[in-house]
């Protein structure tokens, strides 16, 4: 673990001034094609933080080109896989050695409480770095005994230009999960950062410029889902395309790649993910992790514990826990370091999730705490916990993305494994228990792509990451990563004879 950084240095850090940022293509830091800016919001104050050239189909073109470009020609594709890990590692330098500059303009941009960009998004982001580094000379094929005179063996081989797709809740870290494997590869890169944050990637592909990557292996273009990131899943001439979002999405990114040439997909989508406490659990333990597995990030994360089932015998004993925790939540400043809850990213998200709220009151559920905006500039809600929520009302099926917990009550390990698995989401799920018996049933039985066993929100950069059903597909981080950035090519060679 990288030590925590104190709150008196985590006080010396002020949001930064930030000027108007260009596109990265080629190399080049330059306008869009069509002139055309649009402006990047500090989520705390709902203020401007400076215009950001729009990159539309024209750019996206261009940056494709340049990529096509630095994968067939020029340094990368002679570069030795060792070298490119050198490199990889000397992204993590740099970045490592920003890590308070990066931190400050992430949480300026995003609203996360500094505190958790510095201890938390960036020591992710710089291990997933070093990670993809060790890997990028160990990517290999095999030898296969086959029949005949024939020698047989395999290569893997980068699958070619990716176009990667990012959300905004953690926008370092879903390009380090996306970067790392694609260059660890050999691939290069058309990154779309989401239009609410593009601040950071820019700075982290100023920092690969700086590392040494050649010209046109990365490029950034900053835009709009419809436009940028369109153009990005019906390209003619990229050979796979990475998205992080919202299934909806996920379904459009898929259905143009189908129409367009096949390319290869890779989907991270949401979640509505269980997380059950039994009754036999370690109680304190149960209540700060589930708090924590909703309330991180100011619960705007993919695999959030947002159906929190709780065994009936234990549920009054719960949620007043639960309770005490939501009173204590400092919401306010994300630069100030007692603030453990910053804004959410958007009036958009601000008004969806205020109207999840609205419909958990109206369907019956019980609003113990929270629910309201606070103050009147940012995007601010009050942590807010349901009770007596029931498996068909909407705040219990669909993904809020907010700072609002639902508490299930169950019975007996049948039914929350029934009712765990009632819904179209997989991407995670948690239980809580001593008895090592019902952890394993819940774990092999929950259809999940990760399910946590009296724990929460464990990541490592070694460890898989993605979705069953319509959470998507493909693994993230990892050696399944590399699968996706990879072709298998079969040589065989005729020894004669
Ligand atoms: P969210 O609601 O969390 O913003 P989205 O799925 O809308 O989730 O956004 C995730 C990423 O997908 C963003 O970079 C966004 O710009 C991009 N995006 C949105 N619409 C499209 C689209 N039609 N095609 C490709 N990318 C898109």
């Amino acid at each position: 673990m990288a030590t925590a950084t104190t709150k008196s240095k985590q006080r010396s850090i002020k949001p930064p001034k930030v000027k108007d940022q260009p596109l990265f293509i080629g190399g080049k830091w330059q306008d869009s094609v069509s002139g055309k800016t649009f402006p990047t919001i500090n989520p705390a104050t709902g203020e401007t933080i400076c215009q950001v050239a729009e990159g539309d189909k024209a750019d996206v073109d261009l940056a494709v080109k340049a990529a096509r470009k630095a994968f067939e020609e020029g340094p990368w594709p002679k570069m030795s896989a060792a070298e490119r890990g050198r490199l990889l590692n000397k992204l993590a330098d740099l970045i490592e050695a920003h890590k308070e500059e990066l931190a400050a303009l992430e949480t300026l941009n995003n609203g996360k409480p500094l505190r958790d960009s510095l201890n938390a998004d960036l020591p992710l982001v710089i291990k997933c770095y070093r990670y993809y580094a060790g890997w990028a000379d160990k990517v290999h094929g095999k030898t296969i005994p086959v029949e005949g005179p024939y020698f047989c063996y395999t290569r893997h081989e980068p699958v070619g230009v990716v176009g990667q797709i990012i959300p905004w809740n953690f926008p370092l870290l879903m390009q380090a999960w996306k970067w790392g494997p694609a260059l660890a590869t050999g691939c290069t890169v058309v990154l779309k950062p989401a239009e609410q944050t593009p601040l950071t990637a820019l700075r982290v592909a100023a920092l690969a410029q700086e590392a040494g990557f050649p010209d046109g292996v990365l490029n950034v273009v900053p835009g709009y889902g419809p436009t940028a990131g369109a153009a990005i899943s019906e390209h003619m001439d990229i050979d796979k395309v990475a998205f992080t979002g919202e299934y909806t999405t996920g379904q459009l990114v898929m259905a143009a790649a189908a129409k367009s040439n096949l390319k290869r997909v890779s989907l991270e989508l949401g979640g509505k993910s269980p997380n059950v406490v039994f009754a036999d659990a370690d109680l304190d333990a149960a209540v700060e992790g589930a708090y924590f597995g909703l309330f991180f990030n100011q619960g705007q994360c993919c695999c959030a514990g947002s159906r929190l089932f709780v065994e009936e015998k234990i549920h009054d004993q719960f949620v007043e826990k639960v309770l005490k925790k939501a009173k204590a939540q400092k919401v306010g400043d994300p630069f100030d370091p007692e603030t453990t809850q910053g804004p959410q990213i958007s009036q958009e998200q601000f008004d969806r999730i205020m109207s999840y709220i609205e419909a958990g009151k109206k369907e019956g559920a019980k609003m113990l705490c929270g629910g309201s905006r606070i103050g009147n500039r940012g995007y601010f809600i009050e942590p807010t916990v349901f009770s007596e929520v029931k498996d068909e009302m909407k705040i219990a099926r669909e993904e809020i993305f907010g700072p609002v917990m639902n508490i299930l009550k169950f019975k007996d390990v049948n039914e929350v494994l029934r009712r765990g698995n009632q819904t179209f989401y997989g991407l995670a799920a948690a239980v809580w228990t001593r008895d090592i018996t019902k952890a394993h049933r819940l774990a092999n039985g929950l259809r999940a792509g990760t399910v946590w066993v009296n724990c929460y929100d464990v990541f490592d950069s070694a460890a898989p990451f993605g979705g069953y059903k319509m959470s998507g597909f493909g693994r993230e981080l990892g050696e399944y990563a590399l699968e996706l950035y990879t072709e298998v090519k079969t040589v065989y060679v005729n020894l004669g004879g």
